[in-house]
């Protein structure tokens, strides 16, 4: 079933959201690690010499609804975010994995998302 809104749509592909363009490719990006379940692609607006945003490819609003309906998946992507983490050489040295929830929170896209910041100095914390 198709729903109007994005923030109202889970578990599927939102054609209003801008994450969902780019699982689906219509919307560009530089992936770093892709599976079956997620995908991981640096961010337009990096805080750090590594900033990668890790995303399920299944449209969730936010973390926590993502977490309420499919912990599997929930596991799945802060595995992921890990392998992000290896993959880019991050992962001995240490990195921050941020989690932005809701507008006070400094949500902005709300396709869920674990940024993953490391490589050097944080300069400020995304949202
Ligand atoms: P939030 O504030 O929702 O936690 O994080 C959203 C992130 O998405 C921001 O850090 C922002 O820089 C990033 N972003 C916004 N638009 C795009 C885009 O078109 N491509 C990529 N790669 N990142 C984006
Ligand atoms: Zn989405």
């Amino acid at each position: 079933m198709r729903r109007a809104s994005a923030d109202a749509y889970d578990a599927g592909v939102s054609t209003d959201c801008l994450f969902c363009g780019i699982v689906a490719g219509t919307v560009p990006s530089t992936k770093v690690y892709e599976d079956d379940l997620t995908l991981a692609f640096r961010d337009i607006h990096p805080a750090a010499p590594v900033h990668v945003l890790v995303i399920p490819k299944a449209h969730y609003a936010d973390l926590a609804s993502l977490v309420a309906a499919d912990p599997a998946l929930a596991s799945s992507l802060l595995a992921a975010a890990a392998e992000v983490a290896r993959v880019e050489g991050i992962a001995e040295a240490g990195y921050r994995m941020v989690v932005n929830t809701g507008k006070d929170g400094g949500q902005t896209i709300f396709h869920a998302h674990i940024h993953v910041i490391g490589g050097g100095k944080v300069v400020g914390l995304p949202g």
